[in-house]
């Protein structure tokens, strides 16, 4: 199963496509948390993409596409992947198709989780990540347990810092210029479905898990 979130930040990419990865047993491949790992750790890479990312901008196709590429034919990925913030362009995208190509297997089903703008910049005021795993939180919709902790590790809940006011703004300007035309992109080839992602998580979650089986992908022994 090849799957891919599209969605403005903040619409819920990250935490649904995590769920579906558990779920069927697929590889989890989000940039933006390789990125912030990299960074993390102060690697040449992470010192490279830092400055980037705080400002909400977008890592160079060709830096992002060699991350990307490792991780597509992985042995984990082996039963399949969740791409959750790639491709984010139109020549990301004609990449993908060619990375792909090679394999002989398109993608499956490309999910748009949308969400108005106000609500995005609502929600990336309330949303924490865990500082040890990267699990996200939401204040309002979806919070911690224990207030400021993390549920699954115990770890610190952060704001991260491209959640900023102004970050948050310059992302969505990124978005709607160069990541909202990947919505009609992949239109052309029949393969969109859009879900409302205002509602919770569990009611988002079981939206795209009825997409899923309506397209025919879920496997005999998850049913
Ligand atoms: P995300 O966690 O997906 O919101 O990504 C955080 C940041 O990582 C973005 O604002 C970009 O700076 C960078 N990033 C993530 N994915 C990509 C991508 N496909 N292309 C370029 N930059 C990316």
């Amino acid at each position: 199963m090849k799957i891919l979130f599209l969605g403005p930040p903040g619409a819920g990419k990250g935490t649904q496509s995590k769920l579906i990865a558990e779920k069927f047993g697929l590889c989890h491949i989000a940039p933006g948390d390789m990125f912030r790992q990299e960074v993390k750790a102060g690697t040449e890479l992470g010192k490279l993409v830092e400055g980037i990312m705080a400002r909400g901008e977008l890592v160079p196709d060709d830096i992002t596409l060699k991350v990307i590429e490792k991780r597509l034919f992985a042995e984990e990925a082996r039963k399949g992947f969740v791409l959750d913030g790639f491709p984010r362009n139109i020549a990301q995208a004609r990449a993908l198709d060619a990375l792909l190509e090679k394999s002989g297997e398109g993608l499956d089903l490309v999910i748009n989780l949308v969400v108005p703008e106000d609500e995005l910049l609502e929600r990336a005021r309330t949303r924490r990540v865990c500082s040890v795993c990267g699990k996200p939180y939401n204040l309002r919709l979806d919070p911690p347990k224990t207030p400021g902790k993390c549920d699954v590790c115990g770890g610190d809940l952060i704001t991260r810092k491209d959640d900023r006011e102004e970050t948050v703004k310059e992302r969505l300007r990124v978005y709607n210029e160069s990541t909202r035309p990947l919505v009609q992109y992949y239109a052309e080839k029949g393969i969109v479905v859009s879900i409302d992602g205002r509602e919770d998580v569990g009611t988002v979650f079981s939206h795209i898990l009825e997409e899923i089986t309506r397209k025919g992908l879920v496997p005999e022994e998850a049913v």
